[in-house]
């Protein structure tokens, strides 16, 4: 039998940017798990509207004064970061069947890479299940309001992100 450690739990993700969806599968996981990583990838291969540092500092504000909450980005493997930490259970949001080939592709190459590595499906309210960030950009960058489906922070960075992109500053 494999050894898991269930005291902490990793939720890895883009998180570009956090959204409602995403709060609502923190909430459930601190429920459950005494402690929860929030583990921003950075990808290099992939554009992305904040960086890696940015999310960290946003994200981490928003859970400053939640003491089972971390948040900390990693790069390469979510199995190298889960050891890093001694960590052996992974957090995945599960919105619809469409999620499905995906996540239990990776579940299944996670614990093949490291046979002690669970994880663990949760589901957001049914209002979140449409959620994405990429959804949230497009909509945002088209002029729409994304209020509602973003927390109050990030509503304002994305708003002045937005801003920036339209009125770049004269010289
Ligand atoms: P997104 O699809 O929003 O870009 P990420 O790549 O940051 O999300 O995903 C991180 C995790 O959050 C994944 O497990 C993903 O399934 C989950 N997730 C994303 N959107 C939602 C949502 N609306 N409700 C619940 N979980 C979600």
């Amino acid at each position: 039998m494999v050894q898991t450690t269930a005291a902490l739990a990793v939720y890895p993700g883009s998180f570009d940017p956090l959204h409602l969806g995403h709060v609502d599968i923190i909430d459930r996981a601190v429920q459950i798990f005494p402690r929860v990583v929030v583990g921003i990838l950075e990808n290099a291969s992939k554009d992305s509207l904040f960086t890696p540092a940015e999310r960290v500092e946003m994200i981490g504000r928003l859970y400053a004064e939640v003491p089972s909450v971390e948040v900390r980005s990693f790069s390469g493997l979510l199995v190298s970061f889960l050891k890093e930490l001694d960590a052996t259970i992974i957090i995945r949001g599960m919105r619809a069947v469409s999620d499905f080939e995906y996540e239990f592709q990776m579940a299944l190459m996670n614990r093949r890479l490291y046979p002690n590595a669970e994880t663990v499906f949760l589901t957001p309210k049914e209002e979140y299940t449409y959620l994405s960030s990429r959804l949230v950009k497009e909509v945002i960058g088209l002029g729409g309001d994304v209020s509602g489906l973003v927390p109050e922070p990030v509503l304002g960075h994305l708003q002045a992100r937005y801003r920036k992109a339209t009125h770049p500053p004269t010289r």
